[in-house]
């Protein structure tokens, strides 16, 4: 049997179906059996172990996990030696302090003296001491949201995402403290096959992640204006321009960022690009 690679995963909660997704979109199969806290892939030399989050960081520092599918709020959280070696691109998140809504809040200076809760106080007390801030931090593991209500602490911090919770509980976001997303983290020093396995995982993963970001777009143009479109049209290396059956017509496609979307339609449409297609790009090969 050759050498596998061995990757953490959450065991239950918010990261662990993107992660097994992200992994299937890696075109890697596993073989997953009811309850099993150990898997393998059975088309990959990879081995998914199911752990809990808060105890991933360890079990990667320790070597029992090569690689593991982590909150970079967790990494920073448990201060363990851990390279992050890929963001990706999901369970986006901030650590942030949040007040009662009744408070008349002046600045950092405002937490100074003040009880805090929070289940993060590593993460908060590097924020502290960054801004010179003397606070009593309160740790409980759960529900830090209502500690304000019952008198517990004078503010929290938490992670949000959408912000109902805290609204819900009439508390109002005021500092971030961090942000964080899922990503790809390894152990200091595996073995030279392990890295090997790694550096093919990672390049399916960047392809996957490059795919989601981008799309393919494809359009009509008076061949007059194609020196225009092609200036807001990079592509790839450049884009590509077919004829049309249509004399003085042309077909342009190419890639195009997600997030640049709307701003390079406006312009198409103002160089009189007509008939318009954007099209998912399933794998993107960098
Ligand atoms: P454990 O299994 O150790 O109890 P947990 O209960 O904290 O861990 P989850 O709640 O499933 O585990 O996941 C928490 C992780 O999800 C966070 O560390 C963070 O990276 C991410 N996350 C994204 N958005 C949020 C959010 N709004 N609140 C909490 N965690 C979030
Ligand atoms: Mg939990």
């Amino acid at each position: 049997m050759g050498e596998k690679l061995t990757i953490a995963v959450q065991k239950s909660g918010r990261l662990q179906e993107d992660s097994l997704r992200l992994l299937k979109e890696c075109g890697i199969s596993i073989d997953n059996g009811k309850d099993q806290l150990k898997a393998n892939a059975s088309n990959f030399p990879l081995e998914v172990l199911y752990l809990r989050n808060s105890d991933i960081p360890q079990y990667v520092q320790d070597g029992v996990a090569d690689i593991a599918i982590i909150g970079e709020n967790v990494v920073i959280e448990k201060q363990k030696e851990l390279e992050i070696l890929q963001k990706l691109g999901f369970s986006k998140c901030r650590l942030a302090m949040a007040l009662p809504k009744d408070v008349e809040y002046t600045g950092l200076e405002y937490f100074n003296g003040k009880k805090l809760a929070t289940s993060y106080p590593n993460s908060l007390k590097q924020f502290l001491d960054a801004n010179n801030l003397d606070c009593d931090i309160h740790v409980i593991s759960g529900s830090v949201e209502i500690a304000p209500n019952i008198g517990l602490a004078d503010g929290i911090c938490d992670l949000v995402s959408s912000g109902s919770t805290l609204f819900k509980n009439g508390l109002v976001e005021v500092e971030e403290v961090l942000v964080s997303e899922a990503c790809l983290v390894a152990n200091k020093d595996i073995s030279n096959l392990k890295s090997a396995i790694l550096d093919r995982l990672l390049f399916r993963m960047k392809s996957v992640l490059a795919a989601k970001n981008n799309k393919y777009i494809l359009l009509n143009a008076p061949n007059d204006k194609i020196d225009d479109i092609i200036k807001v049209l990079p592509g790839m290396k450049s884009p590509t321009v077919l004829p049309l059956a249509q004399e003085g017509w042309s077909s342009i496609h190419s890639v195009i960022n997600e997030n640049d979307f709307w701003g390079v339609i406006d312009q198409l449409k103002i160089n009189g690009a007509e008939g318009i297609l954007i099209i998912p790009i399933q794998k993107m090969v960098l």
